[in-house]
């Protein structure tokens, strides 16, 4: 339960005063929630000072400034849709106040004449004529000492103005009580950091505009804050991971023995070390939640069916679930000759296969009598039951939730998980994500694979391309042509796409050249996939990344039109289709010009290196991790405060702070631990308190 000591921070903004339904309807859309704290979160982006103060005549154009001024007159409009007009002056000259719709009593009594008062707003000239059209503030000069010289400003939304979401947060700010501390003294000493209030008000009040940099020692305790919470979250919820009991899977190895004697090649030592790793988490009691990392073709399915036969071995059960028909197609084709190597049955199971097949697999799984699958969604769905299912395989390539994922392991009694991932994660967000989630690399390419040459081209020159890969076709190469979406409309991409491959087809033969797009059957896809595989085609023209998803060894060609709009991580993905087999692979990427400031950079990285991991990086680096995390629905964490990008030394920290407490202190109940709970309640990681046993 959340402690008292929070309760005012949780309670709805329109408690406030100042604040009705509306505002807090507006508010909450605004700041992403309705309550107190979602105002304090909700940091400024920018100040707006008023403390340069000149002479009328020397006010410069459409700056904020404050004028002390004597009113001269009033002067009404002759009809109602004409501005009202306040006649002011200095020594230096004549200031008119503009007004629209504001009634004249209210006016003459704000702005008497012949008195003097300190109006703040912006100057334009009309006409030779200096004008402030509704001043921010009118005071009389004595009031000015109260005005904020120095205001902040929030990111608005429709209908609110920064004056009142400013008022607002004050009033938040006003509301929000003392915390003990939760942080280490010496971390807050070596960062010059004060308390979590003082740091919360002077984040909110900007003196000028570095205090609104994310390097600022306030926003920098905040962010910190925050990244602890959720490393400490993350810890808790795999330490209790931890103590539940796994299925012990310690086979002696004699199948995966026959499998590497039946290889046509040796495990590269990345492939190896992740076995050695994986063997130790199935060997313990606890339960396994390892990722495996590593580019298209590094080798991951063979890493995984190796642990997989090892539950075989000693008679329990091992799935694989990809996340598409093909992928899972693939993997059971990669699968299943090793699998008959051991003399281990495999079977596949999509939400294609029906009937008879289809509930034959069901009753082997039932009964235990088969021991490896390989599918799609279709193996969770809740007709299928394991005899005894002890290792869950995920190839997810970014397309599973990460809450979907941890839930997925109700289907047999304490279950490994495996999860593998060809999209490199920069170590950044591995740690956010992931937590302290094993993880294990395959940074390691099969040996006799050739670099990649990659090339980038401006768009125009396509005629010169299509010659050149004519060339290599008519050397029997096999290539893969990419035209993106370009349109929001699906159709006009497809005519792109069916276009494309019409010109391709009319310079280098209509059974030459075929299409996939996304519009297509899957029955009708795996068609033309299988007649590019088998060489059938010698030209496959995608309209998208995930119907290239396919392992194609010959293909050596790879042109990606308009690569401009891709992202890093989709060009690398692309490209991991070719340079699978040993003959040499080229990589052209057209765009067209001009330029971008990042496509340019993404391009060039493109060029330079075939690092996965390294490309990850570049990618947060030029993306920004908000972007990079972006959405709600990629299950991936969204910080308020915390900006990955400028932040990413603190997660560190947060990381070592987190992983230190929890080992002296696993329960949280020391004083500190007392106060780290605040903490976690703090960020709304109730749940992960609730992991503690007196929690
Ligand atoms: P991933 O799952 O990482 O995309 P795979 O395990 O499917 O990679 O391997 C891609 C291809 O490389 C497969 O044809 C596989 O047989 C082959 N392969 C895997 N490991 C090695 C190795 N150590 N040496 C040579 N070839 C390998
Ligand atoms: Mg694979």
């Amino acid at each position: 339960m959340r402690p008292e000591i929070l309760f005012p921070l949780f309670a709805p903004a329109t408690e406030l005063s100042g604040v009705g339904p509306r505002i807090g309807k507006l508010l909450e859309r605004l700041a992403g929630g309705g309550r107190i704290v979602d105002l304090l979160w909700h940091l400024p982006t920018g100040l707006i000072d008023r403390r340069h103060a000149p002479p009328v005549n020397a006010a410069p154009e459409g700056r904020i400034v404050t004028l002390t001024v004597r009113v001269d007159a009033h002067i009404p409009p002759r009809n109602p849709r004409l501005p009202y007009k306040v006649r002011c002056h200095d020594d230096s000259g004549f200031l008119h106040l503009v007004f629209f719709h504001v009634k004249g009593d209210y006016l003459t009594k704000l702005l008497p004449v012949g008195e003097v008062r300190v109006v703040s707003g912006k100057v334009e000239h009309f006409r030779d004529e200096a004008q402030m059209t509704h001043p921010d503030y009118i005071v009389r000069p004595e009031e000015f000492a109260t005005l904020a010289t120095i205001e902040p400003v929030y990111r608005l939304t429709e209908g609110i103005s920064s004056k009142v979401i400013g008022k607002a947060v004050r009033a938040a700010i006003e509301r929000a009580p003392s915390l003990p501390d939760w942080l280490d003294a010496a971390l807050a000493a070596r960062e010059s950091w004060s308390d979590w209030r003082t740091a919360l008000r002077s984040a909110h009040a900007p003196a000028a505009e570095p205090d609104l940099a994310p390097s600022t020692p306030a926003r920098r305790r905040l962010a910190y804050d925050e990244l602890l919470a959720s490393q400490l979250a993350l810890a808790l919820v795999r330490a209790h991971q931890r103590r539940l009991p796994g299925r012990r899977i310690a086979a002696a190895g004699d199948l995966r023995r026959r499998v590497l004697a039946a290889l046509p090649f040796q495990l590269t030592g990345a492939q190896i070390a992740a076995l050695a790793e994986i063997d130790g988490d199935l060997a313990s009691d606890g339960r396994m939640l390892r990722l495996l990392q590593g580019d298209v073709g590094s080798g991951k399915t063979v890493v995984a069916f190796l642990a997989m036969l090892s539950a075989a071995e000693i008679a329990m059960q091992a799935a694989l679930m990809a996340p598409t028909e093909i992928l899972a197609r693939q993997h059971y084709a990669t699968i299943a000759p090793l699998a008959e190597a051991a003399g281990v049955p495999v079977a596949l199971l999509t939400g294609r296969d029906k009937g008879k097949s289809r509930q034959g697999v069901l009753d082997r799984l039932a009964d235990g009598s088969l021991k490896l699958v390989v599918g799609t969604h279709a193996l969770f769905q809740e007709d299928v039951a394991f005899d005894d299912l002890a290792l869950v395989v995920i190839d997810e390539q970014h397309r599973f939730g990460v809450h979907q994922r941890l839930g997925l392991a109700g289907k047999g009694k304490a279950v490994n998980v495996l999860v593998m991932t060809a999209t490199p994660i920069p170590r950044t967000l591995m740690l956010c994500v992931y937590g302290d989630m094993d993880g294990s690399r395959l940074t390691e390419k099969p040996p006799g694979r050739r670099p990649i040459d990659t090339r980038v081209i401006p768009l125009d020159r396509l005629d010169e391309v299509a010659t050149a890969v004519g060339r290599q076709i008519d050397k029997d190469a096999r290539a893969f042509w990419v035209c993106p979406l370009v349109e929001e409309s699906e159709v006009v991409d497809l005519a792109a796409a069916s276009e494309r491959q019409a010109w391709l087809a009319a310079r280098f033969g209509a059974d030459r050249v075929g299409l996939v797009h996304g519009r297509m059957k899957a029955a009708e896809k795996d068609a033309a996939m299988e007649r590019f595989a088998s060489g059938d085609l010698n030209v496959l023209v995608a309209t998208t990344v995930i119907e290239v998803g396919v392992d194609v060894p010959e293909a050596t060609i790879m042109v990606v039109e308009h690569a401009e709009r891709f992202g890093l991580a989709q060009l690398h993905q692309l490209r991991g289709r070719i340079g699978r087999g040993s003959q040499p692979s080229t990589c052209l990427l057209l765009y067209a010009a001009p330029l971008g400031e990042t496509a340019k950079a993404r391009l060039t990285i493109m060029r330079e290196t075939e690092d996965g991991f390294r490309i990850a990086e570049e990618d947060l680096r030029l993306r920004g991790a908000g972007e990079m995390l972006g959405t709600r629905q990629s299950g991936l964490p969204e910080f308020r405060l915390a900006d990955l990008t400028a932040h990413a030394d603190l997660l560190q920290i947060a990381r070592d702070d987190a992983r230190l407490v929890l080992d002296r202190d696993p329960e949280l109940a020391s004083p500190r631990g007392k106060t780290l709970r605040v903490l976690l309640y703090l960020f709304e990681r109730d749940a992960a308190v609730r992991l503690l046993r007196s929690g």
